[in-house]
């Protein structure tokens, strides 16, 4: 997995001074990479029941749709607000950097359907923490919160639900 964690880029100060942001594109532009991120993580679920998997606006949605189509799973958007059509659910949290608002449509998930949830990278958990509270709220049943990378410093865990996250990559 080191081979992995050293092709994703620290770019210093984005977006603002202090932050050191991971740019997961130079693992996603590697066909190899990106191959052997998605299939190491779908491999922990092959074999469980998986309805639906969540994916969180916009990396979530490239490692999201990968797990989904491997997985047999359908693929449900979390989006920033304004972007979905139909009737929403919508969930304001904290960030790293400043706050940000969710949304999902209120018919995306049914009763005791489970759900993986999928994002790039858990940093202070607020983002994943909005998604795993709409997923409870419409009668989801957490199987995981998968990340392809973890920030352990943060301790973005602790808000998220105990047991249920799992991150590739850890920083
Ligand atoms: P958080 O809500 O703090 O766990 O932040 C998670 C979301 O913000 C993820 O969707 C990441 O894409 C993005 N993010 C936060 N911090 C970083 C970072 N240092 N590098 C790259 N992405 C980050």
């Amino acid at each position: 997995m080191d081979e992995l964690k050293n092709i994703i880029r620290d770019v210093p100060d984005f977006p603002k001074k202090g932050i050191i942001f991971k740019d997961i594109t130079t693992l996603l532009s590697d066909a190899k990479s990106y191959q052997r991120m998605i299939d190491s993580i779908a491999n922990r679920y092959v074999g469980q029941r998986i309805d639906k998997v969540v994916g969180v606006e916009a990396r979530g949605f490239i490692i999201g749709a990968a797990l989904a189509y491997k997985l047999n799973a359908g693929i449900v958007l979390v989006r920033k607000p304004g972007k979905l059509p139909a009737e929403t659910f919508k969930k304001t949290y904290d960030l790293e950097y400043g706050t940000d608002t969710l949304e999902m449509h209120t018919d995306a998930i049914k009763k005791g359907e489970r759900i993986l949830i999928a994002d790039d990278l858990l940093a202070t958990g607020g983002t994943m923490g909005a998604v795993v509270d709409m997923v409870n709220s419409m009668g989801g049943e957490i199987v995981e919160c998968c990340f392809m990378a973890e920030l352990e410093f943060l301790d973005g865990r602790k808000k998220l639900p105990a047991g249920k996250v799992f991150s590739l990559l850890i920083f």
